[in-house]
C-alpha cells in the first residue's frame, strides 16, 4: 500500500465489488477508494496518475456488469458523508455526486417540489444518474439538472451549466472524469399531488418489471424508433437461460441474476440476445449497461 500510504483509512487492497453492484456480481479491484472530501480525491487521482493506475468510478452499481475475474487499477465511490450533502434552496436543490436520488426524491415529495418524479423506481446515485442522464417515457434528470460540478483527471474542479450542459437518450456532454455533485431546478406543487404521480410510476413499474430481483434496468438501449424489449419478445427469448441468468418473463430487457450467477452467465446472454435480434430483425443492440473489464 506504499502507493497509498497516508490514506489507509479510505483505500482498501483487493476490494470486492460485488456487495457494491445491484446484480451483487463481480470480483475485486486492485483498490477501492472513498475519499472523504473532494481534496482528498486529488491527493489519491494524484497518486493514481503518478503510478499509472487506471481510475473508474462507482456510484450505487445499478448499471454496471463488473468482470467476474475483478479489476486491474482503482475504483472510486464517493460514499462519504460530504459527497452525500443535499441542500434545498427555495426551488432548486443542489447534490453531492453520492447522494441517494430516491431519497432525494422523497425529500421533494414532501416538501412539495415537483420535478423528479419521472425518476420513480430508478436506482441510482445523483453522480451516476448524471452521467446516465437515467429516466425513461417519464422524464429524465437532464431536464432538471441546471449546473454540474467536475473534477477533470488533472484535479481541476470547474462547473458546467446549461445551456452549455447537454443530455440527450441516456447521455450527456460531460467529459470531466468526475462529477462531485449537481443543482437541480424543481418547481412548488401540491406534495399529494406529487405524491400521486410518484405512486402511479410506482404501480406502473411494479407491473411492467421484475422489481424484487436482482438486475441492472434495461440492458440495452432501444434502437431508433423502437424498444428492443419489444424486439427480444418478438424474437421469443423471454425466458431464455444460460447459467443462472435468465430473461425476464415480466419485461424482455432485463436478465435477472438467480441464486449462483456468475457475470460470465450475463454476458454470455447478452452475446446470444444480440446475435437472435441480429438474425431476426437485423438490428445490433447495443448495451445501455456498462461492462467493467
Ligand atoms: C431495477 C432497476 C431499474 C432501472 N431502471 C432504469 C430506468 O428506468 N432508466 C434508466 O435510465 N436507468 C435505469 N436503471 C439503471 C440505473 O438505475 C441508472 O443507469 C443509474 O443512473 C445508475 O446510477 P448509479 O449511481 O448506480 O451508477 P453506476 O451504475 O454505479 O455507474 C453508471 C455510470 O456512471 C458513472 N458514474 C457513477 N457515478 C459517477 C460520478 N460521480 N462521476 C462520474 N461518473 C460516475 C460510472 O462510471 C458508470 O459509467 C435501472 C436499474 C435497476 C437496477
Amino acid at each position: 500500500m506504499d502507493i497509498f500510504s497516508g490514506f489507509e483509512k479510505i483505500v482498501r487492497s483487493n476490494y470486492p465489488l460485488a456487495k457494491h453492484t445491484w446484480y451483487g456480481l463481480g470480483g475485486p479491484a486492485d483498490y477501492f477508494i472513498t475519499p472523504e472530501n473532494s481534496e482528498q480525491l486529488k491527493q489519491v487521482v494524484r497518486r493514481c496518475n503518478e503510478n499509472k493506475i487506471a481510475i473508474r468510478v462507482m456510484g450505487f452499481g445499478s448499471n454496471l456488469l463488473v468482470n467476474d475475474g475483478g479489476l486491474r487499477g482503482a475504483v472510486i465511490k464517493f460514499d462519504s458523508e460530504e459527497f452525500r450533502q443535499t441542500q434545498f434552496k427555495g426551488e432548486q436543490v443542489t447534490a453531492g455526486a453520492g447522494a441517494d436520488m430516491s431519497k432525494l426524491l422523497f425529500a421533494c415529495v414532501k416538501k412539495g417540489l415537483s420535478g423528479l418524479e419521472g425518476l420513480t423506481g430508478i436506482p441510482g446515485s445523483v453522480g451516476g444518474m448524471i452521467r446516465m442522464n437515467a429516466g425513461g417515457n417519464f422524464g429524465d434528470v437532464g431536464t432538471a439538472a441546471v449546473t454540474v460540478t467536475l473534477m477533470d483527471s488533472s484535479g481541476k474542479i470547474f462547473e458546467k451549466s446549461k445551456p452549455e450542459l447537454m443530455f440527450d437518450y441516456r447521455r450527456t456532454n460531460i467529459t470531466a472524469k468526475f462529477i462531485l455533485g449537481a443543482t437541480l431546478q424543481l418547481a412548488s406543487a401540491e406534495p399529494e399531488q406529487v405524491l400521486r404521480t410518484v405512486k402511479e410510476i410506482w404501480i406502473y413499474k411494479k407491473n411492467s418489471q421484475p422489481l424484487n430481483t436482482k438486475t441492472c434496468g434495461c440492458i440495452f438501449k432501444n434502437p431508433r424508433g423502437v424498444s428492443a424489449g419489444a424486439l427480444i419478445d418478438r424474437a421469443g427469448l423471454k425466458g431464455l437461460q444460460i447459467g443462472q441468468a435468465v430473461v425476464s418473463e415480466k419485461h424482455a430487457n432485463f436478465i435477472i441474476a438467480k441464486n449462483g450467477c456468475t457475470s460470465r452467465d450475463v454476458r454470455r446472454l447478452i452475446e446470444l440476445i444480440q446475435q437472435k435480434v441480429k438474425e431476426q430483425f437485423g438490428i445490433g443492440l447495443e448495451p445501455e449497461i456498462e461492462i467493467w473489464d
